[in-house]
């Protein structure tokens, strides 16, 4: 059993996520599904089909304007949050005491954060990248809670087109394997993230220690994202 969560990033409709339940709701498949959808569209869903959030406050209510609380999420249908994507640490300027604090309020309202660390493409030129990764995981994943999940997303390949070899991969995965055993997180999923698409999803599920993977652009349309939960068993 594989994870397949998609990223709809600020994209989409509630129309175009009914469309696509729909869709999901009839794949023949023990992988699980998760749709990371806006706020706007979250929902309760019945179903195989899990629904989460991008984001979450690391406060759980008071006078933050503009931010969702962890409860709020819940109240909204999600069971699922990503926290730490690359586009807010760019954009947003999370660091990873942010991340780790929202992962923390995630856990605490119920939530299962979908953590992501990467290096971007200075940090890899640089050689940096295990160092990062090691930091990320350590520094971003709350030392006791509930589930998590990380996702490992070479910034520099996200929305690129671009993947990392596979022993590149499966050194990263194994690293962070290790990290959340030292943490004593042993068994966490690690999901892999950038740029997968139907032609070379099963070949980077295949690889060890990666145990399904996060999805953007192709997460957008069943044509797309189903072949993606049809690659694997
Ligand atoms: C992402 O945004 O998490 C992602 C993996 O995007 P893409 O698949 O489009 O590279």
């Amino acid at each position: 059993m594989k994870i397949i969560a998609g990223n709809w990033k600020m994209n989409g409709t509630r129309a175009a996520l009914d469309e696509m339940i729909t869709a999901l709701g009839n794949v023949d498949t023990k992988n699980r599904m998760i749709l990371c959808v806006p706020f706007t569209m979250l929902r309760p869903v019945n179903g195989a089909v899990k629904i989460g959030a991008q984001d979450i406050s690391s406060h759980d209510h008071g006078a933050y304007t503009g931010e969702i609380s962890g409860g709020m999420l819940t109240d909204a249908g999600a069971s699922y949050v990503i926290v730490g994507h690359s586009e807010r640490r760019a954009y947003h300027n999370e660091s990873n005491a942010d991340v780790c604090a929202k992962a923390t309020a995630a856990l605490q309202a119920g939530l299962v954060p979908i953590i992501c660390v990467g290096e971007t493409m200075d940090e890899k030129n640089a050689d940096r990248t295990m160092e990062i990764i090691e930091h990320g995981v350590r520094e971003s994943v709350p030392q006791s809670g509930g589930d998590v999940i990380v996702a490992y997303e070479p910034r520099w390949a996200i929305g690129a087109g671009l993947t990392p070899s596979d022993d590149e991969i499966a050194s990263a995965h194994t690293l962070i394997a290790n990290t959340l055993a030292d943490m004593g997180r042993g068994g966490t999923p690690v999901l892999y993230g950038a740029s997968v698409k139907g032609n070379n999803a099963a070949q980077i599920m295949a690889i060890d220690h990666v145990d399904g993977v996060l999805v953007g652009g192709a997460s957008l349309k069943p044509d797309d994202f189903i072949p993606i939960i049809t690659s694997v068993k």
